[in-house]
């Protein structure tokens, strides 16, 4: 009672002391202490900064500590890079009036802000900016950012208190993390182009968290996009970009041409020198079967079967490697084993013994498409978010076991170790999983085989009922369904297992209770310091509407905000790290 007290006339005080500059500043003099924040205060455990007394402090003392913490992070982003990943797709009312993708638009590169934001492709031309010009026409080719989506993680790369207005809005909490709202203005009178919205600042460090806007003045040929940025706690003390929803439903641009439009980036990989080696793949000698006949005794050289098989694991692990360290693949971890779970299911009721060897990996990308490496099946982050069940998960990984089970060879010239070293802009031209068509179709065979015979044969309608979906969504959204590693899930013409087809119901857009596909980002969170993937925890809600089953559409983010203490980040270390100890 009384530190509030003291607390209340603190400010009181300050405010009087300090009134002259805050009207220059900001409208709102001084950022009243909410009921509960003095009281609060003492209680909050000692952090990276020491904090301040809370009713002290005034907006003009916030505003201070935000622009430090701004330059810090332009400074820290100047060495960081992260991958960058912005999928796009462009909307139009359909003839109910529902919104329904038309159009889709990929771009996924690395950030470097060393020079301004700017970014590596690894889908075509380098620059974000001039790869949309080259594979888009139209009105978009003209009013994409310069810069791209990447610049959508800069608020301002020289923020300064006198170039703006702030106001301050209230406290809020995103997440478990209490913020201070204040809304921000370019002032007037200003050549550069600079933001203006909200921003949502963390009232223990003074770091942005979030920030929803645009910039202003808007150039006269171009158009800046609205964006909603958000940034997470990934080391103590440190926020950096992880996710930007932008959209712009009724842009005007020129005399007819109207954009419409949602966009997701995401961003990850900050941490790519932390990923130790895999220790799952470093054995490169296999346990050899019992069965082999030309085995020879122990502590000989290996025989022709088991020299081959050491070469195919060489390969694999060259690419399993170039993979994980270019940040497009997740470490090892707990959601391998539930895919691993589905696989056992599949070869345990089909009496398939793989002595293991087998395993489980995911790709952080968007793009729904699976592949296998050797015998290491990979699936996309973007697919398991759409899958809308189990069964449907094993009739994507039934396909890719079979090609393991039918012993469908890997390439293996990537045990070459020379060829690993490439650009990792080139990844996706170097590195090719794809197998031949009759290897396709002995696969989708094998695959049925083995569906029929597993837990899921009774539930295979909603696999073919997502197959379905996708076969309808593939003319318009041909680069959410582009395969950029392996083959295609499905093309205009052929879909995968297209057998399940017949056994699906009729799709039927207006029932709630039939769900052919989920909504993009729905089910896995990729934590963007240690590329670590695992299944969301958000619960799914009821729908209201049809126009809420969003089968493989963009939403906007929401991510639950909280904060790496030292003692937490220790904990999801130990958590995140299922092998051995990284060895640096
Ligand atoms: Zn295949």
């Amino acid at each position: 009672m009384r530190i509030v007290a003291s607390g209340s006339a603190l400010v009181l005080i300050v405010l009087i002391c300090v009134f002259p500059v805050l009207a220059q500043d900001s409208p709102a003099s001084t950022i009243q202490p909410a009921a509960n924040s003095a009281a609060a205060a003492p209680a909050a455990p000692a952090q990276s900064s020491p904090p301040l007394p809370q009713a002290a402090l005034t907006l003009n003392d916030v505003l201070d500590r935000v622009v430090q913490r701004e330059h810090l992070f332009m400074a820290q982003m100047r060495h960081m890079h992260p991958m960058v990943e912005t999928y796009l797709q462009d909307i139009k009312n359909d003839s109910a009036g529902n919104v329904v993708p038309v159009k889709d638009a990929y771009f996924l590169g690395r950030l470097d802000m060393t020079d301004g934001p700017d970014d590596v492709s690894f889908v075509g031309q380098p620059g974000f900016g001039r790869r949309m010009v080259a594979k888009l026409t139209g009105v978009y080719a003209l009013h994409f950012l310069p810069m791209g989506f990447a610049q959508m993680v800069v608020i301002d790369s020289d923020f300064q208190k006198k170039y703006y207005n702030f106001t301050f809005v209230r406290r809020e909490f995103l997440g478990e993390i209490r913020c201070l709202v204040i809304d921000v203005q370019p002032k007037e009178g200003q050549k550069t182009a600079r933001f203006m919205g909200r921003i949502w600042v963390e009232d223990q460090d003074y770091n942005i968290v979030r920030f929803n806007g645009s910039y202003y003045p808007q150039p006269k040929i171009n158009f800046f996009f609205h964006f909603d940025s958000w940034r997470l706690n990934m080391r103590p003390g440190t926020w950096l970009p992880a996710y930007v929803y932008s959209e712009e439903s009724n842009l005007k641009t020129g005399l007819t041409k109207t954009l419409h439009f949602k966009a997701q980036t995401r961003l990850w990989g900050y941490d790519l020198k932390g990923l130790g080696k895999s220790e799952e793949f470093t054995q490169i000698l296999i346990d050899s079967p019992q069965n082999v006949n030309d085995q020879s005794a122990a502590a000989a050289d290996a025989t022709p079967v088991v020299a081959e098989r050491m070469w195919e694991k060489q390969a694999e692990e060259n690419a399993v490697d170039r993979l994980l360290k270019i940040g497009l693949l997740a470490p090892p971890g707990e959601l391998d084993k539930i895919l691993s779970t589905v696989v056992n299911n599949l070869l345990l009721t089909n009496n398939i013994d793989l002595q293991g060897d087998f395993h489980c990996r995911v790709l952080l990308t968007s793009p729904l498409e699976s592949f296998t490496i050797g015998h290491t099946i990979v699936i996309s982050r973007g697919l398991l978010d759409v899958l809308p069940d189990e069964a449907s998960l094993a009739m994507v990984l039934s396909h890719e076991l079979s090609h393991i089970v039918l012993g469908h060879r890997l390439d293996t010239k990537l045990a070459f170790n020379d060829r690993m070293f490439f650009p990792d802009e080139n990844s996706f031209e170097r590195l090719d999983f794809r197998h031949s068509p009759a290897e396709e179709e002995a696969a989708d065979t094998k695959a049925l085989e083995l569906l029929k015979n597993s837990p899921y044969k009774d539930k295979l309608g909603s696999a073919g009922l997502f197959l379905k979906a996708l076969q309808q969504k593939a003319p318009e959204l041909p680069y959410l369904i582009r395969s950029h590693l392996g083959n295609s899930l499905a093309s205009s013409k052929t879909i995968r297992m297209s057998t399940l087809l017949a056994a699906a119901p009729a799709l039927d857009e207006k029932r709630l209770d039939q769900i052919a596909a989920l909504p993009l980002g729905g089910r896995i969170r990729v934590d963007p310091w240690t590329d670590q993937v695992e299944l969301s925890k958000a619960k799914a809600v009821a729908l209201t509407s049809a126009r809420e089953k969003m089968e493989f559409e963009i939403t906007p983010f929401f991510p639950y905000l909280t904060r790496l203490s030292t003692g937490s980040e220790k904990v999801a270390l130990t958590t995140s790290t299922p092998s051995a100890p990284e060895q640096k």
